[in-house]
């Protein structure tokens, strides 16, 4: 590990000064960061410890919304009475990741920063554009088994590890940020990135912005939502497919959908047009299936993978038909 500065910021004004530096790195829970430090992944000059700063609370929107503070943990959003009765399906989505420990010490902030778990990502003996950007993608041709099938390029073709955030997508959620040149608001489907040319750029936070909170907008899908979890053993694993679907039934009739898939794509994978074929229709297996086809049309697989367009199709019906639970049988 090479060396670095470290500071404790006491105020948001304040880290962002600090962190106002080439290679700085804002620090909480550490969870991913310090473990990437350990492999020499990440080699940050200066890192500045937020912890802290007053962005551990979760508090009502004036809208109806919640406002999940960028330093609340995982654990602390996924037991929060309000979160659990409004938005079951950010707590389920929490809830599939990680271990209680982890999600003891992670941050919501840090969970939607975190990075791949491409294998060749943290093997610094490898080739890896995310890490190294020009020296190659060893994933391609290599051991794909966790890795994207859809929005991949030539250049990268990982996925986004968090469950939490498979379940932002689908609610719509929106990123609080600050940085030097003010506060803005980013929506979640524009928070994360596909790999591109750029594959080293997981998000379109700019240079010096900090993740203040995650806010919820005021419709939580509580009665029809759900988060499926496909993996390689029953916990402490990642997404081999997972799927957030939340709905709002009317009379029989599927009103509004959302489907986002996470262990696809180099971010939580949504596409409104698979998602306008369920509405207006009444709940029913073949449906889900077209919409299926729909949001995975274009699949692309690397061998290790193959088994992933089937899966999560799968995974998609089977989770639309939970989100619509007993009403459905
Ligand atoms: Fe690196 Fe992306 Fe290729 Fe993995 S898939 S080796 S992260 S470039």
């Amino acid at each position: 590990m090479m060396r670095f500065a470290y500071s404790r910021a006491t105020d948001i004004a304040e880290a962002v000064r600090n962190a106002d530096v080439a290679g700085a790195r804002y620090v909480a829970g550490g969870t991913n960061l310090v473990d990437l430090m350990k492999y020499d992944v990440e080699q940050p000059t200066a890192l500045v410890d937020i912890n802290a700063l007053n962005l551990h609370a979760i508090t009502e929107l004036a809208g109806g919304g919640l406002r999940l503070g960028a330093l609340a943990t995982n654990a602390d959003t996924a037991y929060d009475p309000r979160v659990q009765a409004r938005y079951p399906l950010v707590a389920s989505a929490i809830l599939a990741g990680a271990s209680a420990q982890l999600r003891n010490a992670a941050t919501n902030g840090g969970n939607i920063n975190q990075r791949t778990r491409c294998y060749y990502f943290y093997d610094t003996a490898t080739p890896c554009n995310k890490r190294a950007p020009g020296s190659g993608c060893g994933a391609i041709g290599g051991f794909n088994r966790i890795h994207a099938i859809l929005g991949t390029s030539e250049h990268c073709i990982a996925t986004h590890p968090s469950d939490l955030c498979v379940a932002l997508a689908a609610l719509e959620a929106e990123v609080q940020v600050t940085g030097p040149e003010g506060e803005r608001v980013i929506p979640f489907a524009d928070y994360h990135r596909l790999p591109g040319d750029e594959p080293w750029r997981d998000n379109v936070l700019r240079p010096g912005e900090l993740v203040t909170g995650i806010d919820l907008p005021s419709e939580g899908f509580a009665q029809h939502s759900t988060y499926l979890k496909l993996r390689d053993r029953q916990s402490y694993a990642f997404a081999l497919v997972s799927a957030a679907v939340a709905m709002r039934i009317e009379n029989g009739v599927i009103a509004e959908a959302r489907i986002a898939l996470g262990g696809v794509a180099h971010k939580p994978w949504r596409r409104v047009e698979a998602e306008a074929l369920l509405a207006g229709q009444a709940p029913d297996v073949l449906l889900f299936g077209r919409a299926a086809d729909a949001l995975l049309a274009g699949a692309q697989t690397f061998g290790g993978n193959d088994f992933k367009p089937d899966l999560a199709r799968r995974t998609i019906i089977r989770a639309c038909q939970d989100a619509v639970g007993s009403w459905f049988e």
